[in-house]
């Protein structure tokens, strides 16, 4: 929750900060395309400014050269020659400059002609430019309106004029712009003055006053040279969207204005750069889309990969019928709490308490497996609930459960929970309509005071178990020493066992071996079974090591042998795998034996997988290997079972050549929530194939484990994901229906 709004919060800032990111770019471009303009304004200024002074500059200088002259000096103001005046001056100016009106001034500044575009005019012509002049003749007395540097004065008989080094005399001048009955001109005054003739100024000079309108001509010459095609005479301050110079007058103040149309770069800019920055902000937000997207996708694997683990975890310690705990994990825990009991960290004894349901078989040969299955659910459910806290409790497979509690109280606290777990089983449990009245069993045995070795625990609560179903079932017994006294057990057992024979209590089981790809049966193995009948099924991983401590494991094994032949004699082809115990194939005769039943029964031994442990490997001898090898030149196969527990070195799997190796279901089971499991059997698989070994993996019980298996390269396996140990009659059919044709997987 915190963390979803933590997520929350951040897509929030992101976004924020994304969309103030994306609105500053904008208005930082905006920014930039409008100062863009101005100074592509202020340039435009600069450029029609500087024209506008050189355009006059050009103007005042036509006419110095013109008045820079002795005989203008001597004509048009010593001698007053109207004629040359009109000549030199009125009609020279409007020839060679258009200047549209020229006076010629006396020195006292009155006005002495006129003339027009270049013909005499009358006083009017002056007229409205009478103030423009007197303030230009004032400007022109200034220090700095001296054509060139001033080194000397002339003394004059009615002042003193401004000469070169050379003693000639310069001349002075004034020029601005004007407006002239609504029209902008320029308006210049300048002096005449002696080129060569120095002496003929004795006075001060005579000036001569032009006026050029900026209107036709010299417009259009700016309008050209400015690339300003729509330059254009303002009178009044132009609307923004124009640029423009002011013309000003002699006090500073604007008489008007040049303006045009203003080259605003921005626009362009815009147009230009906009998609380039909108594919920007869209890339950018792309990036932090795409990127909090990844966060999340990255974030919920995690998660999900957590879960997972956690799911892998809870896989590897849990059984997945029942979701107890299994027996990895019971094993886990006793191990600990023993050891927590025996460094004294906690007061009392842990109490092992082993039961099975009573007449399972029957409930499943009768009523089915699922009815079994159902009832193994409704156990389980029932002892969680009712049992406190503290006790754990897990099933080790089938319909065998195991109890932890630590406690104190030795034999009262064994009784105790002994009578509790046949109280929770008094009332009848109901599945799919039947009430079924089951009992249960049960061994119990506690450390550290009988043993401080779990594994020795769990085998003194199991015998426990034993005697209290030869006891007569539905009862518990609390394990003690003389139960262990191996004669009187071997005695016992030995004359059940006999008898079982004799009685036929004993049948064959046979589990379906199939192809991991598509589930067809390839074989079966065959599983030995003793129905006792008071005491129900008797597990053989119970009585099978005692029949080895009794002695009696090879009249056994020759009873399955010669009983499993006899039955796949007359079934189609598929393989039949049977157990050997490594006593069998350390008595001397085996081979002869098997020899003998093989002749009996008259079975193919090309049919038969032998499956021995690893136990037998462990010295090597000459003897078994001998056998092993004899056995396989008789045409049986050998199958090195329980691969991956005790003794497991990669190194038995060089010494013989197996036909196939058998993974544990214990490793099978634990492959889920252990990586090094996993690789480790990766690496059997491989190693297996290279020496042309097929591997089957037992125990598979879930589609996670089936999946994990045959990633690793399986191609059998076992396991009640697919089927459980059939009796004889349904392993027949399977086969049958498999012969002809129909869909197994559908019949499992
Ligand atoms: P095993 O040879 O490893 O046999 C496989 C055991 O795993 C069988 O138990 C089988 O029922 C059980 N199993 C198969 N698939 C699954 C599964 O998916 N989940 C679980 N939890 N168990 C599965 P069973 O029949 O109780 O046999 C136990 C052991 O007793 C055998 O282990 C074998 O070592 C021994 N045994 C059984 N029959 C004979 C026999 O005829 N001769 C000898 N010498 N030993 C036998
Ligand atoms: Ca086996
Ligand atoms: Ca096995």
């Amino acid at each position: 929750m915190a963390h979803g709004l933590r997520t929350g919060w951040v897509a929030f800032a992101t976004f924020v900060a994304l969309l103030s990111l994306s609105v500053a770019l904008i208005a930082a471009f905006n920014h930039s395309t409008s100062v863009a303009d101005e100074l592509a304004r202020e340039d435009e200024r600069g450029i029609a400014q500087q024209y506008l002074d050189r355009a006059m500059r050009d103007f005042v200088a036509t006419q110095k050269v013109q008045l820079t002259w002795d005989d203008a000096m001597r004509k048009a103001v010593l001698a007053d020659d109207t004629n040359w005046s009109n000549h030199y001056l009125g009609a020279f100016f409007w020839n060679n400059f258009r200047t549209d009106k020229l006076f010629l001034l006396r020195p006292d500044g009155r006005l002495a002609h006129s003339w027009e575009q270049g013909r005499p005019a009358g006083a009017g012509a002056v007229k409205g430019l009478e103030q423009d002049i007197a303030a230009l003749l004032v400007a022109a007395q200034r220090p700095g309106a001296v054509s060139g540097d001033v080194r000397r004065t002339l003394p004059l008989a009615d002042g003193a004029w401004p000469a070169d080094v050379d003693g000639r005399p310069l001349t002075r001048w004034a020029a601005r712009p004007v407006l002239h009955h609504g029209r902008p001109a320029f308006l210049a005054v300048a002096a005449i003055v002696p080129d060569r003739d120095y002496g003929l100024l004795r006075r001060r000079p005579a000036y001569v006053a032009s006026l050029r309108y900026l209107e036709g001509a010299p417009l259009a010459q700016m309008r050209t040279d400015l690339l300003l095609p729509d330059l254009g005479f303002s009178a009044t301050l132009p609307d923004p969207s124009r640029n423009a110079i002011a013309l000003q007058a002699a006090d500073g103040h604007p008489i008007g204005w040049l303006a045009w149309r203003a080259k605003t770069p921005g626009p362009t800019i815009v147009r230009r750069t906009a998609p380039l920055l909108a594919t920007y902000i869209l890339f950018f937000i792309g990036v932090v889309m795409g990127g909090s997207i990844i966060v999340r996708r990255m974030r919920r694997a995690g998660r999900e990969l957590l879960a997972s683990e956690a799911q892998a975890q809870h896989n590897a310690l849990h059984d997945a019928m029942s979701g107890l705990p299994n027996r990895v994990h019971y094993m886990q825990r006793l191990r600990a709490e023993l050891a927590a009991c025996i460094e004294g960290r906690v007061a009392g004894d842990v109490f092992v308490a082993y039961l099975d349901i009573d007449s399972f078989k029957v409930v499943n040969d009768t009523l089915g497996h699922h009815v079994g299955d159902e009832l193994v659910r409704q156990v389980a459910l029932r002892l969680r609930r009712a049992l406190p806290e503290g006790d754990f409790l897990s099933r080790f497979g089938g319909d065998e459960f195991v109890l932890m509690r630590r406690a104190e109280g030795g034999l009262v606290a064994a009784d105790q929970l002994g009578r509790q777990i046949m109280e929770l089983m008094q009332e009848p449990f109901a599945i799919s309509g039947n009430n079924l009245d089951v009992t249960c069993s049960c061994g119990i045995s506690w450390g550290p005071e009988q043993s401080e070795d779990p594994g020795e625990l769990l085998r003194r609560a199991d015998i426990a178990l034993y005697r209290a179903k030869q006891r007569g079932r539905a009862r518990y017994r609390r394990f003690t020493r003389d139960m262990d006294a191996s004669v009187k057990l071997r005695r016992e057992m030995e004359m059940e066992l006999r008898r079982a024979i004799a009685r036929d209590e004993l049948s064959v089981a046979f589990q379906p071996i199939v192809a991991i790809e598509n589930g067809d049966v390839r074989g079966f193995e065959a599983l030995l079974r003793w129905t006792h009948p008071e005491r129900g099924e008797i597990r053989p991983g119970l009585f099978v090591p005692i029949a080895e401590q009794a002695g009696l494991m090879i009249p056994l094994g020759n009873w399955m042998l010669r009983h499993v032949f006899r039955e796949c004699r007359g079934w189609p082809a598929c393989d039949v795998s049977v157990n050997l115990s490594p006593l069998q194939i350390m008595a001397t005769d085996f081979v002869q034996t098997i020899a003998g039943i093989v002749a009996e029964t008259g079975v193919d031994p090309r049919r038969v997988v032998l499956e021995v442990t690893e136990g037998i490997m462990l010295d090597r001898s000459d003897h078994v290997m001998g056998v092993l090898r004899e056995l396989n030149r008789m045409g049986f196969r050998i199958a090195l079972d329980d691969f991956g527990i005790g003794y497991s070195s990669l190194s038995y799997l060089r010494s013989f050549q197996f036909e196939r190796i058998k993974i544990d279901r214990s490793f099978v089971q634990n492959i889920e929530g252990d990586m090094d499991a996993h690789s480790i059997l990766c690496a059997i698989v491989s190693l297996g194939h290279t020496l042309r070994m097929k591997v089957v993996a037992e125990g598979v019980e879930t589609e996670v484990q089936r999946r994990l298996v045959q990633a690793a390269g399986c191609e059998l396996v076992q396991g009640h994901l697919f089927w459980k140990a059939l009796p004889v009659a349904e392993a027949r059919a399977l086969l049958w229906r498999r012969e002809h044709g129909a869909d197994l997987r559908l019949a499992g």
